[in-house]
């Protein structure tokens, strides 16, 4: 592929002396492991995301598994989440003996339907897992609201969305993506818009019960050294990619400019195409364009990504298959056709190459290309 989905090597070029620098103290210095480059990470994510308490961890899937240990759920109990998502988030919920329960999302955003939500709360129901889908935050508002009503936890899954604003429609405050909730859990995986060069994840709550006991269970279930508490987990950051990270946070925010503007482009070329219709950005939240997905109306899907493949041009389908119909997640409660918008957009989604080194010029060639096809 000429043009692929990321550009990592790219933006690693941009700045590698600072990182090869900070990769190679730590070797020569041995700190692997919970060196000082960990906690460093620890305390300019809390003041970066203006959040009490930032507990790293070994991946993000691991961060929704710790968040979901630390609520002293019982087997049985229910948590909510959305039909379309990367699986990691139901996959914690069934590994934990809990119940996911599906709901829809909406058509132009992709995020969990809150109406969807309130309809699906049982008295078995304990939590509440919205996924800030491609980048732009959930109806968090909405949600906090229903959850208040009844007792229930709130974790987003900010794993595509980590450096988004949150603007609460009633008392206008700004919050970042994944501190809106009780507990919020992201990701460092290396293409994640603060990607690590390894695996990597992390934890955020205001809460300090939460927090000290989502410390316990990524560490063994530890407190005092040897003595074991309760079933925990070995979930760690190592000190490369914190230091990596380090370096990182602190172009995040030029990372998601370089998003946007790159979105702006793509949305400006097509929006006199009826056939394609662009992201929506909901009033109450920024957009940090983990992916740039557009909906195909009328348009030979297939046909097109190959086309574009044939010119270079990498394209995804995110997700191709709703969570109801995986195959490992089969439940007779679920049937096809029970979340109508959800599989129309799994039918019709199609993902284009956004990073941080696109250039106009490149993008000039994406869009041509897809509109070549579109319009022919
Ligand atoms: C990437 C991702 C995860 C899992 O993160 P890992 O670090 O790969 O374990 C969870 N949820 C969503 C929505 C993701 O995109």
């Amino acid at each position: 592929m000429k043009y692929n989905m990321v550009d990592l090597v790219g933006q690693y070029n941009r700045i590698k002396p600072e990182v090869d620098e900070a990769v190679l103290k730590i070797m020569s210095e041995a700190s692997f492991i919970n060196g000082p480059s960990v906690r460093s990470l620890q305390a300019n994510l809390e003041s970066y995301l203006g959040v009490k308490h930032v507990i790293p961890c070994a991946n993000g899937t691991d961060a929704l598994q710790v968040a979901l240990m630390a609520l002293n759920l019982k087997p049985g109990d229910e948590v909510i989440t959305t039909s379309f998502t990367f699986i990691a988030t139901a996959e914690v919920i069934a590994l934990l003996n809990l119940t996911p329960v599906l709901v829809d999302v909406e058509a132009d955003t992709f995020n969990i339907n809150p109406k969807a939500v309130e309809a699906a709360i049982t008295d078995k129901t304990k939590a509440i897992i919205p996924v800030h889908l491609f980048g732009q935050c959930s109806d968090m508002h909405a949600i906090n609201e229903i959850a208040e009503k009844n007792n229930l936890y709130v974790i987003e899954d900010t794993a595509q969305a980590i450096g988004a604003d949150f603007k609460c429609p009633e008392s206008g405050e700004i919050k970042k993506a994944g501190t809106i909730g009780h507990i919020g859990c992201t990701s460092f995986f290396p293409s994640k818009n603060l990607g690590a060069y390894g695996d990597g994840g992390a934890i955020f709550t205001n809460d300090d019960e939460l927090a000290e006991k989502m410390r316990v269970v990524v560490n063994h279930g530890m407190k005092i050294r040897y003595y074991h508490d309760e079933v925990g987990i070995n979930s760690r950051l190592d000190s490369i990619q914190a230091a990596i990270l380090d370096i990182k946070l602190r172009y995040l925010d030029e990372y998601g400019k370089a998003r946007q503007e790159a979105a702006n482009f793509y949305n400006r070329a097509f929006s006199n195409c009826t056939k394609i219709t662009t992201p929506k950005i909901s009033d109450f939240t920024t957009h940090v364009f983990h992916q740039y997905t557009l909906v195909l109306n009328d348009i030979d899907r297939e046909g097109l990504m190959k086309h574009l493949a044939e010119k270079g041009i990498a394209s995804a389908i995110y997700y191709p298959v709703p969570l109801h119909l995986q195959k490992a997640y089969l439940d007779p409660r679920y049937n096809e056709g029970d979340f109508p918008v959800t599989e129309m957009l799994s039918k019709l989604v199609m993902s284009l190459p956004i990073h941080t080194e696109l250039t106009p010029e490149i993008q000039k060639e994406i869009t041509e290309a897809v509109l070549e096809f579109v319009e022919k």
